[in-house]
């Protein structure tokens, strides 16, 4: 008999009808003798419409009501969930965060958890009762419901799953697990039995919307087992797991991209030392992360400074950057938001050479100009201009022999 967490998303929960089959699968897991935690968002759009009311309301509103209203969706559906599995003859009840107690600072509308206090939940399990668990919210030190961020209750059934010491923490989700890379881009990406931590963690960054990062920072850390998987299909879905779990690790396991980025170039600004620092000091002090980072030397002890934010923070950069032009000296700033980042993940990078050079191979045959370039250990990452997404990502998922066997 097993501990088992079951988080169900929005889609799955779209409407009663839904709920109804989302308590008939858990009812399943109780008939095999498993004591069962589930965790549920809201309703699909409920969470947007709260949001907009917050914001119809009160444009700077604040951040404690907020969360008063917009964990509001998963108290619904935590409540019919338990009343659907009453329904189908399983003892259930709905808990929702501050009844755990589900603890977390006080960083509202984005709170970390801090500690789940689990006795009195686990001994209702013991009992047979499925818990429900309300996702995506907690309390802060000051009694106040706290939120963990959108996408957030992916955590708190991770977070859940880490302190129960659950088996597997199971994600349902519209989509039957990970994949190679976009399908509805790459017609032949396949989808992955099993994936790293790591590379859930590099992947989940890079824009492949599956899971909340944070999630799997926590599934990591803690060691949960968590397999994402369809509501809506019967099947195994793919298991996000420690490397040693992985038998035959292929080099390269997936490729994904972000339009989530826009490129700035500083022209022509003294090489010397400070530099780099004037730069992104002033971007950092108004909360800017830069991601990709470019410089090229030239002669005359001037150089071009290249680097990238998120498309959202592009304005914001410029303005920044035009305020300090006086101290900083440039020719010209020269914003772009028409590129994308395409990312080539694998642990096995590790232990192999010439991934990237693969890349850049690939890329200069199809006539793809790199724009910036980054790696980490397990990733590689180049910028490139948003009209070849489709094609860059097809020819590499190639070039990495990943594409499905017809
Ligand atoms: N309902 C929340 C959201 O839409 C939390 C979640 O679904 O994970 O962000
Ligand atoms: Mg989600």
């Amino acid at each position: 008999m097993a501990r088992l967490v079951q988080k169900f998303g929005g889609t799955s929960l779209a409407d009663i009808e839904k709920i109804k089959r989302v308590a008939l699968r858990v009812a399943r897991e109780v008939a095999r003798g498993h004591d069962v935690a589930v965790v549920v968002s809201a309703m699909a759009g409920a969470t947007d419409r709260l949001v907009g009311w917050t914001r119809e309301t009160s444009r700077l509103h604040d951040a404690r009501e907020y969360d008063v209203v917009v964990s509001s969706g998963e108290q619904v559906t935590a409540g019919l969930l338990a009343l659907a599995l009453q329904n189908v003859g399983v003892d259930a009840r709905s808990w929702l965060g501050w009844q755990i107690p589900i603890r977390t600072d006080d960083v509202h509308g984005k709170a970390r958890i801090r500690s789940i206090e689990i006795a009195e939940l686990k001994r209702h399990l013991s009992l047979g009762q499925v818990a429900v668990v309300a996702g995506f919210q907690g309390i802060g030190p000051d009694g106040q419901v706290t939120t963990l961020g959108r996408g957030g209750s992916d955590t708190s059934a991770v977070a859940l799953a880490a302190a129960l010491k659950a088996e597997r923490c199971d994600i349902f989700t519209d989509v039957d697990g990970v994949y190679t890379s976009d399908p509805r881009i790459v017609a032949r990406a396949r989808k992955l039995d099993k994936i790293t931590y790591e590379e859930m963690l590099e992947m989940a960054s890079q824009g492949a919307k599956v899971l909340q990062t944070r999630s799997v920072e926590m599934a990591m850390n803690h060691r949960v087992r968590v397999q994402v998987l369809s509501s809506f299909v019967d099947a195994p879905g793919t298991l996000v797991v420690d490397e040693d779990e992985i038998v035959e690790q292929q080099v390269v396991s997936g490729i994904a991209y972000s339009r989530d980025e826009a490129k700035i170039t500083v022209q022509k600004v003294a090489d010397r030392p400070g530099v780099a620092a004037a730069i992104f000091g002033p971007l950092a002090a108004s909360a800017i992360n830069v991601d990709m980072i470019v410089q090229n030397v030239s002669e005359d002890g001037l150089a071009d400074l290249t680097f990238t934010v998120a498309r959202a923070d592009l304005d914001r950069a410029v303005a920044v950057l035009e305020e300090k032009r006086a101290t900083l000296g440039f020719a010209a700033l020269k914003p772009d938001s028409n590129v994308v980042k395409i990312s080539v993940i694998g642990v096995g990078m590790r232990s192999h050479a010439g991934v990237a050079q693969q890349m850049f191979q690939t890329l200069s045959e199809k006539g793809i100009n790199i724009q910036v370039i980054s790696t980490s250990e397990i990733k590689v990452s180049v910028l490139i201009a948003a009209e070849y997404t489709e094609l860059a990502l097809r020819a590499l998922h190639t070039a990495y022999g990943l594409d499905a066997k017809e």
